[in-house]
């Protein structure tokens, strides 16, 4: 199917899904897939899940949309659940991970400009993917994103990542430092797994130069990583955390929470958004987030994580194509030798969609719902594909 009124953003497209249920999708053919990277790490509960279709139903059939001139207790309930998970103090709702990004970097700015720092400047990392807009754009370490795009926003400063004496070094340069911006796991950057101390450090050199800690959990929040926030592993807290993907299992929504002062920087007429946490998305979110505590999600990602990185780990011992299996709970990479994009359309051939970043690494970012029959087919398949490569 050729959609020439669609702009050429993705190129063309070769699948046409019509519909899904539990962590399978259907093509227009009939055809069934096991989704092995859950709408890009968006429907970690699968597709069709009873109690957020109820959710949507109920909240569409009462009040879809009301502006943030009023209140909006779904809003406020939603922000509630996110506090109680991450000990963070206030949340700003947006409708993208780009957009919640776009407001840390607003808070990172604001609270350096409001004691004095003249030209506030943001460490960002090689590698990192922070979105699509100007200033996440120009915030991300990737050239194919920026090409094209300049004047590129200013006011961040690049270190390579998980290198700690770098930012240092960085800090040494540049007087005018007010913030971190990092994402624990780099996900677009190819599932790499920064050392096990690494927040830990950034937290305490955040602390000793008042900086803002901002940590991008787009990707990794909402129990991706075997805890409702990736940070939760090593028992820190940032200043700043953004979150999306997961957050709405499919519906748009993001977050930007913020701890102590930099939750206080953003005051009346400072930010804003018309539909961001409106009732919909706010009612969606709730009904994913009491279903992931409730069901107790984090740990059921830990075990399934663990038990995909060992099968993986003994399969691909000795295979001389694979560089390295690496993984944190339901977020996992295969690093290949060689380019390897032609995995994806061998997969569907096979009945499961996979991801490819990075050139060479296919990246699994299954359901948290998976039976035991999906985790073995997973298994199955994705060794059956990477032994024939
Ligand atoms: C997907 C992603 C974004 C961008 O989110 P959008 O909703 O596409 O704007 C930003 N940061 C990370 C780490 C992501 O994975």
């Amino acid at each position: 199917m050729v959609m020439t009124t669609l702009m050429n953003t993705y190129g063309s497209r070769s699948l046409t899904l019509v519909r899904g249920e539990g962590s399978r999708v259907w093509d227009q053919n009939g055809n069934s897939y096991l989704d092995a990277i859950a709408g890009i790490a968006v429907c970690g509960l699968g597709y069709s899940h009873p109690a957020i279709t109820a959710a949507i139903s109920e909240q569409a059939a009462t009040l879809l949309h009301v502006s943030n001139l009023y209140n909006i207790p779904q809003q406020q309930h939603l922000a509630d659940l996110l506090i109680d998970q991450s000990g963070m103090d206030r949340v700003f709702f947006s409708n993208s991970g780009a957009e919640a990004n776009e407001a840390a970097i607003k808070i990172a700015r604001k609270y350096g400009n409001d004691k004095g720092v003249k030209n506030p400047t943001i460490i960002v990392m090689s590698g990192s993917f922070h979105g699509r807009t100007l200033a996440t754009l120009s915030a991300t370490g990737n050239a194919k994103v920026q090409i094209g795009f300049e004047p590129l926003v200013e006011g961040f400063v690049r270190v390579p990542y998980d290198d700690v004496d770098a930012i240092k070094a960085a800090a040494s340069e540049h007087a005018n430092i007010v913030a971190i911006l990092v994402e624990p796991i780099q996900g677009e950057g190819g599932i790499r797994i920064p050392a096990a101390d690494y927040l830990n450090q950034l937290r305490d050199l955040c602390d000793r130069n008042e900086w803002l800690l901002m940590l991008d959990e787009i990707q990794t929040g909402n129990c991706r990583t075997g805890a409702y926030f990736a940070y939760q592993n090593n028992n820190i807290k940032p200043d700043v955390v953004t979150t999306a993907k997961g957050l709405g299992n499919g519906v748009p929504i993001g977050a930007c929470l913020a701890r102590g002062k930099a939750s206080e920087v953003l005051q009346p007429g400072n930010h804003g958004t018309t539909f961001g946490g409106n009732p919909l998305a706010c009612s969606a979110s709730i009904a994913v987030m009491e279903t992931l505590i409730e069901g107790n999600y984090a740990a059921r990602v830990k075990a399934l994580g663990e038990k995909l990185l060992s099968a993986f780990k003994t399969a691909f011992a000795g295979n001389s194509k694979v560089v390295d299996v690496r993984g944190c709970g339901l977020l996992l990479g295969i690093e290949l030798n060689a380019p390897c994009a032609d995995l994806v359309e061998k997969g569907r051939s096979k009945g499961i969609l996979i991801n490819v970043t990075s050139g060479n690494v296919v990246r699994l970012l299954p359901t948290f719902i998976l039976t035991d029959e999906e985790v073995e087919e997973l298994i199955t398949k994705v060794v059956e594909l990477v032994t024939e490569f």
